[in-house]
């Protein structure tokens, strides 16, 4: 018995499972799918993310020459939930996580856009004075 159980935290990542479930024939997990792949499931349900070894990029970035990136860790647990799912469901979800992915690329290009248009502001005064 044990007397003093942790508490678990309120958001458990759903990625460490015991082995013999993560060993039975890679279940699509989306744990280890690139973000281009695990967004490609909404269309393809049965596309797989794979990479050969000792490649950078994954099979189908290869292919689409496209720089592989992995999903974001804060991501993640969504997307792994949503793989979960079935039919109509799991569309809905990975949309969601679409969108998700959507926000958060805009949360950090914010900054970068600012200074972009800044710029622009700098690049249009001589033009102005003239
Ligand atoms: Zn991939
Ligand atoms: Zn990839």
């Amino acid at each position: 018995m044990t007397a003093t159980r942790n508490k678990k935290p309120l958001f458990v990542k759903p990625q460490k499972y015991s082995k013999s479930e993560t060993s039975q024939k890679l279940e699509n997990t989306a744990a280890d799918d690139c973000q281009r792949c695990f967004l490609r499931l909404e269309a393809y349900p049965d596309h797989a993310c794979e990479t050969r070894q000792g490649s950078r990029s994954c099979n189908y970035c290869l292919l689409v020459r496209h720089r592989c990136q992995p999903l974001p860790d804060e991501i993640k647990p969504a997307a792994v939930a949503s793989l979960k799912k079935t039919g109509k469901a799991r569309v809905n979800a990975i949309r969601a996580v679409r969108q998700m992915i959507k926000d958060r690329s805009r949360r950090i290009n914010r900054k970068a856009s600012e200074q972009a248009a800044r710029n622009k502001q700098l690049k249009r005064e001589p033009e102005d004075s003239l």
